[in-house]
């Protein structure tokens, strides 16, 4: 099976892609802030460096990262199971890095996911956002099929719906317009290497799924 690197902006609905992959096809979900969390709640002795830097409120080294993400892929492809990387690269040096480890590794059957989602859809996805604060159900008041029948009640418990983002319209297009100012080098160091699949992630979860798997067993 294909091995995938996901790149997503934010509310493209990445966790749930993971998430059906590892149940349907046994996939190996790395994420590499995980990582880090596991190995600081092991308190190794790398683990109580990470938590220094993490404390501090610095961020931890790429070499640091790189290399929990080394050790995990090395005992994932032993069991010989794919594996989906997710949160690494988020810069061109990081994307560069992880090619340098999967030739060390020799990895080279993966595929790189971008969730392609426009900045309208992010937007009505983060800012819509509705909870419940009785049973915890999810709404949107900007997506239509995802409306509450009555506007800020919930159709199961009639509680109160909040708001779930804090952001306004403004800081949501600064947040959104700087990952997409960061992704594209790393998009088009992909795309010269062969390995960039854009997904539409606009589609609803199950659609986005039937596109991802059909990758999944590609023959190269
Ligand atoms: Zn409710």
């Amino acid at each position: 099976m294909i091995n995938f690197v996901f790149i997503a902006p934010p509310a493209a609905g990445k966790g749930t892609q993971s998430k059906l992959l590892v149940d349907k096809y046994g996939y190996n979900h790395i994420s590499t802030g995980d990582l880090l969390r596991e190995e600081v709640a092991t308190k190794t002795t790398l683990g109580i460096q990470i938590n220094e830097i993490m404390s501090s409120g610095k961020l931890v080294d790429d070499n640091i990262v790189l290399t929990l993400l080394k050790n995990k892929l090395s005992s994932v492809l032993s069991e010989n199971k794919p594996f989906i990387i997710d949160g690494f690269p988020r810069t061109p040096n990081q994307a560069e890095m992880l090619t340098n480890c999967f030739n060390e590794l020799n990895v080279d059957n993966y595929k790189v996911i971008y969730m392609d989602l426009d900045y309208e859809e992010a937007k009505k996805r983060v800012l819509g956002r509705l909870v419940c604060s009785g049973c915890g159900k999810s709404y949107n008041d900007m997506v239509e099929s995802l409306m509450p029948k009555k506007s800020g009640i919930c159709d199961s418990c009639s509680s109160v719906l909040s708001k779930r983002s804090d952001d306004t319209e403004e800081t949501f297009k600064d947040r959104f317009d700087t990952y997409i100012n960061n992704v594209k080098p790393i998009l088009n160091y992909y795309n010269d290497l062969n390995k960039l699949i854009n997904i539409d992630a606009s589609k609803d979860a199950e659609d986005i799924f039937k596109d991802i798997e059909t990758y999944v067993t590609e023959v190269r």
